[in-house]
């Protein structure tokens, strides 16, 4: 089931996913309106969505040419769409006007209210917050409907699923759930109603999904990203005033932007491409000169932003950085490059030396115990190599001594990236590939042609024991993680390249 739904999802990008997403939950209220399960009027709803959809798409491109940068046509629909489903749907010129400058004011977030190529506050949540506190519009929130709330679910449950941020989404939807039904229970609801009030009633499930989830504006580390989830669950569901500022979702949201932005390291990173190399038939490691130094951690990936006319998969993509961290070192990323190649990898291949990128943020969780005793294995399913790559030459230049086993599994020993680098790492590593090579190094050894837990618990007798680290397409590392745990391993983290 994981591995069907990694492959029907990761086919799309996130940015896609949720215009996806958000379109059909406003056919279904369309829909719904006809049949008169939903209380406004078609016209309506058409009404306030194009004037949403329309000026958000208009003045981002005013915007973009003012800035001059490239416009994000998706980024822009998703705010017109996600402003469409706050504001009450209305024909009245004045509500329309509201929603129109609400969807500028998004618009314009996205270049005044950002450090170096990335926005702080969710431009939706800001363009709301300010047309209430001006006191021409207030967002209601209306697609908290119970009517709208099972497709509402499935698509909030996709898209936190495709960015591996349903923990985050699980948070914020438990603790307002809870503390929404706890004040209504107060009311002498019964709990189960009252729960399933808060659920029906309260935009919960609705902003977890599509504005809670935005990658620009969430913090890089997992255990900030929860922090910012519980934070804005309280803010969402406690009432309370500050002056004339009456609590509501969008404020609580942008609060918790700011408090994200607060955890720093979210800044755009400016990037010199140098040039590339061949790494195996099918992949290519480039190289990348920081204009300031970058703290990351081996194993934490980037995400590129090439401005290009793109295909539906967008402008943007996450690479492992597989350099070690290095103050004035380049930075690496490898990507594999299939004959029918996305937009992205064809423009990123051209570039030319000297070509400035950007880096809108590093992130991830997948990076060793600091506690150098804890024993390693390390599971690489081709171009899944890359976090290893960056962690071995770290301990390698750090000349710290750690128990390290590597599975590497490749098609076949052409595609074997970082050869030399896994070599020199003096860590065992064995290899899973079609066919078993004439030589290896001294350190390493061919286990078989597939990798399966047989092999796995055979090639590594006491990986029970092991820290597991898995990297490798979505369908690899959700395979490989079942095989470990039934072998007894207890901690495993995975790295899922998804787009594979
Ligand atoms: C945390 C994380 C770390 C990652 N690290 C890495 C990494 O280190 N290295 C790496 O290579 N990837 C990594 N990825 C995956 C990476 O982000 C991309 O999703 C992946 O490389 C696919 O890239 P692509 O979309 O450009 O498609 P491609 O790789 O170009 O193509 C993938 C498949 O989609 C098809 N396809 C491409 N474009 C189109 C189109 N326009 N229409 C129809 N079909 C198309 C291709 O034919 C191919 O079958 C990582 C992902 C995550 C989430």
């Amino acid at each position: 089931m994981s591995r069907w739904l990694n492959r029907v999802i990761g086919r799309v990008t996130m940015y896609r996913l949720v215009l996806l997403v958000l379109v059909a939950i406003a056919a279904a209220a369309v829909a719904l309106s006809l049949v008169g399960a939903l209380a406004f009027p078609v016209r309506d709803l058409l009404a306030t969505g194009v004037v949403a959809v329309g000026a958000s798409y208009l003045t981002s491109r005013v915007f973009a040419l003012a800035f001059r940068t490239k416009p994000h046509p998706e980024s822009s629909l998703i705010t017109g769409l996600l402003l469409f489903f706050l504001f009450y749907p209305s024909t009245a010129a004045s509500d329309l006007a509201s929603v129109a400058l609400a969807a500028t004011i998004a618009s314009s977030s996205k270049y005044l209210f950002a450090v170096r190529a990335r926005h702080i506050f969710n431009p939706a949540a800001i363009g709301a917050l300010a047309v209430s506190l001006l006191q021409l519009n207030a967002a209601v929130w209306w697609v908290a409907t119970g009517a709208l709330l099972p497709l509402t679910a499935i698509g909030a449950f996709l898209v936190l699923y495709r960015s591996r941020r349903l923990a985050v989404g699980v948070t914020f939807v438990v603790i307002a759930a809870v503390i929404g039904a706890a004040r209504i229970a107060a009311l002498g609801t019964d709990p189960i109603a009252a729960l399933a009030s808060a659920l029906t009633s309260f935009p919960l499930v609705f902003l977890a999904g599509f504005m809670l989830s935005e990658p620009l504006t969430l913090p890089p580390r997992r255990w900030q990203q929860l922090t910012v989830a519980a934070l804005v669950a309280v803010l969402f569901s406690v009432p309370f005033q500050l002056g004339p500022v009456f609590s509501s979702p969008e404020l609580a949201l942008v609060a918790g932007n700011a408090v994200a932005f607060a955890f720093g390291q979210r800044r755009g990173i400016r990037l010199d491409y140098l040039g590339k190399r061949r790494l195996t038939p099918t992949a290519w490691e480039l190289a990348f000169a920081p204009h300031a130094p970058v703290g990351f951690r081996p194993g934490q990936y980037l995400e590129l932003t090439v401005p290009h006319r793109a295909d539906f998969r967008g402008m943007r993509r996450t690479f492992s950085i597989s350099s070690a961290p290095a103050p004035e070192g380049p930075i690496t990323v490898a990507m594999t490059v299939p004959d029918r190649s996305s937009s992205f990898k064809r423009a990123l291949l051209e570039l030319e030396p000297g070509t400035r990128v950007t880096a809108t943020g590093i992130g991830g969780d997948f990076t060793l115990p600091t506690d150098a005793t804890v024993p390693l294995l390390l599971v690489a399913g081709g171009i899944g190599i890359t976090p290893f790559a960056s962690q071995l030459a770290h301990l390698a230049a750090s000349g710290e001594p750690r128990d390290v086993v590597v599975v590497y599994a490749v098609r076949d020993t052409a595609e074997l990236g970082y050869a030399e680098l896994l070599e020199s790492s003096g860590a065992r590593v064995v290899l899973v590939s079609r066919e078993r090579p004439a030589a290896l190094p001294a350190n390493w050894e061919w286990a078989g042609i597939r990798l399966t837990g047989d092999l796995l618990r055979e090639a590594v007798p006491d990986l029970a024991r092991r820290r597991a680290y898995v990297s490798g397409s979505p369908g690899f590392v959700s395979d490989i993680r079942n095989a470990l745990k039934r072998s007894g391993v207890r901690r495993i983290l995975t790295d899922s390249f998804s787009g594979y």
